[in-house]
């Protein structure tokens, strides 16, 4: 592959899928806004650049970075080594787990439960990882947590959500906070269960090989945390 070039980007331009509560949703004026479209935004503000967002499928976001339409990915998106192949990681900004939400009368409890049940998932996601028997986790502590489901993929984690409830699938294994803010819209017909499969840290994708770029990001996410803006805006989408 090519080699990139050490130098920070005349503008960041971010790929994002804003269908993931509360760190990228589309609000009432149809924009991309939450945690994480603030902390990009703020990035590029203290970088001096601008900051142009390209909303797309979570699938297509790694392969977007590969051809150069985009050179940064905020999204949620949890650090993994598959990934790492393709696109640097900034350090991590958020640090999370898997949840699996289930129907109020079910009686699973952990992820190795759901073996051979139906699971609803958001395509290419973690939750899609550990539901397809893929292993998870770094390096040696890497392991299989779910074996021989039947993984139901969608574009937009709600409507696996929608599939719950209908009783199309058993369950939906999806990213803590963003069950959180599902169920609390069908909160008599649903629960959360938290198996902690380990944590997930929450990073910016940036364009693979560029060194300069990336030591940019990593300032600026240590001074957005130390100035107290980190918090102010962890206030304002997700303790909320
Ligand atoms: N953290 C999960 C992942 O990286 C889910 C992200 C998302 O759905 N936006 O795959």
């Amino acid at each position: 592959s090519k080699k990139a070039e050490s130098k920070v980007p005349d503008k960041l331009i971010v790929g994002t899928n804003a269908e993931f509560p509360p760190f990228e949703y589309m609000n009432d004026k149809k924009q991309p806004e939450g945690f994480d479209i603030a902390m990009i935004k703020e990035i590029g503000k203290r970088m001096g650049k601008k900051v142009e967002i390209k909303n797309m499928e979570f699938k297509s976001l790694i392969g977007a970075m590969e051809s150069d339409s985009i050179n940064a990915i905020i999204a949620g998106m949890t650090k993994t080594e598959k990934r790492e192949k393709a696109v640097d990681f900034s350090d991590s900004y958020y640090t999370t787990n898997q949840a699996i939400i289930l129907k109020k009368d079910s009686k699973i409890t952990k992820l190795a439960q759901l073996d051979g049940k139906k699971i609803g998932v958001q395509e290419g996601t973690t939750g899609d990882l550990i539901s397809s028997g893929d292993k998870f986790g770094d390096g040696k502590k890497a392991k299989v947590l779910v074996k021989g489901a039947k993984v139901k993929r969608f574009k937009k984690g709600v409507d696996a959500v929608m599939d719950l409830k209908n009783g199309s699938v058993d369950a939906v294994v999806i990213d803590e906070l963003t069950a959180n803010e599902f169920v609390k819209k069908n909160a008599k017909k649903l629960k959360i269960v938290i198996d902690s499969a380990g944590s997930e840290y929450y990073c910016i994708a940036l364009t693979k090989g560029n060194t300069a770029y990336k030591e940019e990001v990593n300032k600026q996410i240590k001074a957005i945390k130390e100035d107290g803006t980190y918090d102010k805006l962890k206030a304002k989408y997700i303790d909320s």
